[in-house]
């Protein structure tokens, strides 16, 4: 029988340990490894290129997305770029969201600049849009839904079909939502990455991404990259990952559970003038999350009423909610994305994605939600 994902996310490595027994696979920081004789490599000869303990959390990573194998990298945005090294080259069409994550956009724009390869950005809920995207023959598209920070939701399987009519790989950034909520390989990607910092670390003390893919041949040529320009993630990064990563489960769990209960508040509080979440029926793709999600996620924004002094006073109220970007840790993080996550996006660019200067984006973490919930209300009253 196939192991469930919280199974698989407890279990990766655990009592591979020889040596000693140990049933939580020791740290491995050695740098290089001894040959065993002369012209004699052992599995591991340096830890650019590979390093046992990120072997472990490779290898649970790429089971938890149903991939044949995963290249642990330093940063999500080293993952990213690492894809698109591999893929794209001058000339080549890179299809990516309007409204993606700032940091690959100011990627994307900054490097199709240099020449490197071409980007277009589109709206890929709007079928025209990505019919003539497509028409263009590109070689990577890139998915990322839910997006950031308005959490509309795109149909990844037919993204994915359309793409491979065109000739053209896929690649599902899944940070949002975890394996526990969205399976993008069992919708038709190709390659999914992840920003690890986030929900499969969960505990904002890492740094690090990755790249899995299902085809295994696609594989072994991202982690000869990843050697080959030095992104791979450090030993220690790859022990602190493993050990949050076994906690996913219960954490996606507890926190979506929490971020219902905000919503909930939020729906009815008149400060709100626009609330932004996949459970919400009139939340842009809310039929499509029913279908490719196993929940709505944690995450959600909304459009605070009133000035920005009104802003700055809501802000400085709240005492649970840190003001801080990043998200999916265990601790809930509020973050202003026209000053903070998207700052790197021209204004033009930030209006035409429907990002407002009044958007504060709520990642709700495992606190007790009434607590959350009384924080929030005296802030409002505050800010009033
Ligand atoms: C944070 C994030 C990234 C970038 O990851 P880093 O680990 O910060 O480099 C990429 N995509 C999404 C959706 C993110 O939230």
């Amino acid at each position: 029988m196939k192991r469930k994902l919280a199974t698989i996310a407890v279990r990766g490595g655990l009592n591979s340990d020889e040596q000693y027994g140990c049933v939580v696979p020791p740290i491995h920081l050695s740098s290089t490894y001894n040959f065993a004789d002369f012209n004699q490599p052992r599995a591991h000869d340096y830890s650019r290129r590979g390093n046992p303990t990120r072997d472990i959390a490779q290898a649970a990573l790429a089971e938890l997305e149903g991939g044949s194998r995963a290249v642990l990298t330093s940063s999500g945005m080293s993952a990213i770029h690492l894809v698109c090294t591999v893929l794209l080259k001058p000339g080549d069409l890179l299809v990516a969201p309007h409204d993606c994550y700032g940091g690959s956009y100011r990627l994307f724009d900054s490097l199709s600049r240099r020449g490197a390869y071409r980007v277009l950005f589109i709206d890929q809920g709007d079928e025209k849009a990505l019919a003539e995207a497509m028409a263009q023959n590109p070689k990577l598209v890139l998915i990322e839904s839910p997006s950031n920070p308005l959490l509309r939701v795109v149909d990844i399987e037919k993204i994915c079909q359309a793409a491979h009519q065109a000739g053209a790989l896929t690649v599902v950034d899944n940070t949002f939502l975890s394996p526990i909520l969205q399976q993008p390989i069992s919708l038709g990607a190709d390659i999914v990455i992840h920003s690890c910092t986030k929900y499969l670390n969960g505990h904002s003390d890492v740094v690090a991404g990755v790249v899995i893919t299902k085809d295994d041949e696609l594989g072994v040529e991202m982690a000869w990259w990843a050697n080959n320009i030095g992104v791979t993630a450090a030993a220690f990064d790859s022990y602190l990952l493993l050990r949050g990563l076994r906690t996913l489960a219960p954490r996606m769990r507890q926190q979506q559970i929490n971020a219902d209960a905000v919503v909930a508040y939020l729906q009815q509080q008149p400060q709100v003038k626009k609330l932004y979440h996949p459970s919400l029926p009139d939340n842009q793709g809310h039929e499509i999350a029913c279908k490719q999600q196993s929940g709505f996620g944690a995450m959600l924004s909304f459009e605070l009423a009133g000035d920005e002094q009104t802003m700055r006073r809501f802000l400085a109220a709240l005492d649970l909610f840190t003001l801080a970007e990043s998200l999916g840790g265990v601790e809930s993080l509020i973050s202003h994305a026209a000053t903070m996550t998207h700052a790197g996006m021209v204004e033009e660019a930030r209006k035409a994605a429907g990002i407002s200067d009044s958007l504060l984006r709520i990642s709700v973490g495992i606190e007790d939600s009434e607590d959350l919930i009384a924080d929030l209300e005296q802030a409002f009253r505050a800010s009033a």
